[in-house]
Parts: structure tokens; sequence; C-alpha cells
């Protein structure tokens, strides 16, 4: 390998991740926690279309996970083409109190499929799991729709839980878009060997 190469795999690589779901299921709350704002800090943003930032480091290779945010717009529907393009990861969020926060699913990702297609790596987020009381969506059914999409499932508190779950999610979800080996003219991903896949499969995600 030249000496430019091995420079080139150490450049940090950007991937966009999208957030998608009702107003009030904690996707702001999520990237707080996992960015290490924390939880239920009320920071307003004036941009239409922000992201927060989360570095991981997988198999020797930096990585910048852009996560990208909504700050109302989701009410009605009015996310924007910017807020889509070149998504790499989607995460799916909805609040296991609210049925229909989970039923908006099957609308949101039909609307991810319009813009962007389904050449996206997909994640299902079960939140608000410490009211457990109020559960109101079957995890068995959540997870039906999971597998149905194609998508790994996660059930979290943001609340209660150690933001190394959802880190650990968003790893796993990073790790498979590498593998896949989706690349585009911005950032050719090849293909990586195993590495610590392995570990991530043992101890993430359901
Ligand atoms: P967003 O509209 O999807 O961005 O949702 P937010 O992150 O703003 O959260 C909406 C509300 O749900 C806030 O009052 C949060 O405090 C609350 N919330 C978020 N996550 C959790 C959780 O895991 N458990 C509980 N009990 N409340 C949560
Ligand atoms: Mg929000």
């Amino acid at each position: 390998m030249s000496k430019n190469k091995k420079k080139k795999a150490k450049e940090e690589i950007e991937v966009k991740l999208i957030l998608l779901g009702d107003q009030g299921v904690g996707k702001t709350n999520l990237i707080n926690i996992v960015t290490r704002k924390g939880f239920n800090i009320n920071e307003e943003s004036t941009s239409s279309a922000s992201f927060s930032i989360l570095k991981l480091k997988v198999d020797d290779q930096n990585y910048r996970i852009n996560l990208w945010d909504t700050i109302g717009q989701e009410k009605y529907r009015q996310l924007t083409k910017l807020f889509f393009n070149n998504s790499k990861i989607v995460i799916f969020v909805y609040d296991i109190t609210v049925y229909k926060s989970f039923t908006d699913l099957k609308s949101w990702h039909q609307e991810l499929v319009e813009q962007v297609g389904n050449d996206i790596i997909k994640g299902v987020v079960a939140n608000k799991n410490d009211l457990y009381e109020n559960e109101k969506v079957k995890q068995n059914e959540a997870e039906e729709f999971a597998e149905s999409i194609n998508a790994k499932f996660l059930s979290i508190s943001a609340k209660k839980d150690l933001p190394e779950k959802f880190e650990d999610f968003i790893r796993a979800l990073l790790i498979e878009y590498i593998t896949k080996g989706i690349d585009d003219d911005d950032n050719k991903i090849s293909i990586r060997g195993g590495g610590n896949n392995d570990d991530v499969k043992k101890n993430c995600c359901k």
C-alpha cells in the first residue's frame, strides 16, 4: 500500500444519520445523551437543519457521525430535502406509551423511501421503556415491524439508561453500513473485515 493510501485510511469519514419519528418521542434527548449534553437540557436551536456530532472508531478508522435532529418540523411533516439528502443511516423512534407514535413509523418509513430510496441502514428505537407500566406497544409487534423493514431494534430509556446503550446501537448500525460497503461519490467506503463486529453483535441491540 502506498503512503498516500495509508494516510487516506486514517482520515475521518463523515456519515449522516437522521432520526425520524413523531414529536415528543424523545429524539432530541437521545441525541443529547449520546453527545454527552445530558437529559432534558433545553437548548434552543435556531437553524432549521441542525446536527450534533458523535465520533466513533471502528477498526482503527475514525468516523464522524452527524446526528440530524428536527426542531418541531416533524409535527407538520415539514422536513426538507436538505434533511434527507445524503443520509446513510436512519433511526425511527417511537414512544412505547403512545401507540400512534409506533403506527406512524410506517408513514415515516414510506416518506424516507420516497425521499432517498431503500439503500439506507435502518434502526427502530422503542424509547421511554422506563414507563413500562404505561406500555401501549408490545415489543414483539415492534420487533416484527423492524424485521419487515430490515431494521435493527433497540428498546431504551433516554432518561434512565446509560448513553453507551444508544452509542452501541449507533455503532452496530455504522458497522452494518461499513460492511455492506455502501458507497457514494462523497465517501468511498471499502468493505472491511471482521474486526470487533462480533463483540458488537453479541452485546448489542436487543
Ligand atoms: P422529540 O420531540 O422527539 O425531540 O422529543 P424530546 O426529546 O423533546 O422529548 C419529549 C419529552 O419526552 C420530554 O419531556 C422528555 O423529557 C421526555 N422523554 C424523552 N425520553 C424519555 C424517556 O426515555 N423516558 C421518559 N420518562 N421521558 C422521556
Ligand atoms: Mg426534538
